[in-house]
């Protein structure tokens, strides 16, 4: 039978229920830094998923391990001991500040896992504070209460009502967090670095200056490393970076290279969860858990936070030159390779579209504000040959 030519984003607008806008694209294949439409046409990836692949596309080592371990053991209850999981939580306790790991299947999952671990811990240890004082434009998921503790009104808003149990306060103000702290706050939850806030990174200080407040106050420092976790801010962890250790961390996107995975981590002293509080099918499973490890690993073994150090330091430089010259680069800001360029203008969907059309995908965070996330393991001419793209389209908005 002759093959009929599907229209992909016609189907699209008739079978999926539509919660976002996509672009005009529909990519078939990847392999590096590098991935394919329909028509056989290359794009430079400078957002991977949205953090999500840190070892690229397609790559070969974890393709092998997936498919090895889909012909093993692919998933089993969560009632029966499973190495992968077991494995890659070892991990993940030596090479963290944290003693006890959970597994999840996404960020908002692993959140949820932490807000009920939080809740539990003040329920038994602080005369049933459950309250978690989070920041204005942070984000922790899309779940009913991750929304809630997410800090842009219009998520959450049209799901009304929410859970109780949260304050917000602006991020990057130690005074405000303190003024919310009241004898009911269980917990602080915060990013590193806000990512889908527009990769707002606060003042050096702040996270040591919240660490000290949880200290003085009895109450838990949740980091949220979902984006800036697994080595994407130039340390393998980005509370690394600060000197402030979280009694709770959360991860997911880069942790599996996009298999998906979550995991929650907490220190003993508050890992309260016992028989029957938390569970997931999927949860941990050995397919996911064989990825996790395969990718943990190599980041680790590959001393990936350290290239992804230099080759966020050469981004900033390239940055720093574009907005010497160019009048629509505002300034720019990130850790990294997790990195933003702020406009002069609020045409971050312009740029998108043009970069689109010279084959770069990077992301419109903000209408003024376009955020870049290549993989970890991107080679240098990649990243430059989509600087090129990325600069030259600016070349041409600022001279409109
Ligand atoms: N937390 C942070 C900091 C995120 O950036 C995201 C997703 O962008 C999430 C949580 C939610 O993760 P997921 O989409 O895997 O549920």
């Amino acid at each position: 039978m002759a093959e009929v030519a599907t229209d992909w984003r016609e189907l699209e607008s008739r079978v999926f229920m539509q919660t976002g806008k996509r672009q005009p694209v529909v990519l078939v294949r990847g392999e590096g830094s590098r991935v394919w439409d329909e028509d056989g046409k290359p794009y430079i990836d400078f957002f991977g998923g949205t953090a999500v692949t840190s070892l690229g596309h397609s790559d070969v080592a974890l393709a092998e391990a997936v498919a090895d371990q889909a012909k093993t053991l692919m998933a089993v209850s969560n009632l029966f001991y499973t190495v992968p999981q077991l494995q890659l939580a070892e991990l993940l306790v030596e090479y963290s500040c944290l003693d006890r790991v959970y597994f999840s299947n996404s960020g908002a999952e692993a959140n949820e896992g932490a807000i009920k671990l939080a809740r539990k811990w003040g329920g038994l240890k602080k005369n049933g504070a459950f309250e978690i004082v989070a920041a204005l434009d942070g984000f922790h998921g899309r779940t009913l209460t991750t929304v809630t503790a997410s800090g842009t009104d219009k998520y959450k808003d049209p799901f009304a009502p929410l859970p109780p149990g949260f304050v917000h306060v602006p991020y990057n103000d130690v005074d405000a967090l303190a003024g919310a702290i009241t004898a009911q706050t269980c917990a602080i939850m915060l990013e590193p670095v806000q990512g889908e806030g527009g990769v707002n990174v606060p003042d050096d200080g702040y996270l040591s200056a919240v660490r000290q407040l949880c200290d003085e106050h009895n109450v838990l420092l949740i980091l949220d490393e979902v984006q800036t976790g697994c080595g994407r801010c130039g340390k393998l962890f980005a509370y690394e970076l600060t000197g402030a250790e979280p009694d709770i961390m959360t991860l997911a996107k880069g942790i599996a290279s996009g298999v998906p995975l979550g995991a929650l981590l907490a220190k003993e002293h508050c890992a309260v969860f016992e028989p029957g509080d938390h569970g997931s099918t999927y949860g941990g499973n050995p397919l996911a858990c064989r990825a996790g490890y395969e990718v943990m690993r190599r980041i680790i073994e590959g001393r990936l936070p350290t290239k992804a150090a230099d080759d966020g330091a050469h981004v900033e430089q390239r940055f720093h030159s574009m907005q010497d010259r160019l009048e629509i680069v505002a300034g720019h800001r990130g850790k990294g390779l997790m990195r933003a360029l702020a406009l002069s203008r609020e045409v971050a969907p312009d740029v998108v579209a043009k970069c689109l059309e010279k084959g770069l995908i990077v992301n419109g965070v903000r209408p003024d504000t376009i955020r870049v996330l290549p993989a970890l393991n991107i080679p240098r001419e990649d990243l430059d040959d989509g600087l090129d793209i990325l600069e030259s389209v600016l070349a041409e908005l600022s001279d409109e």
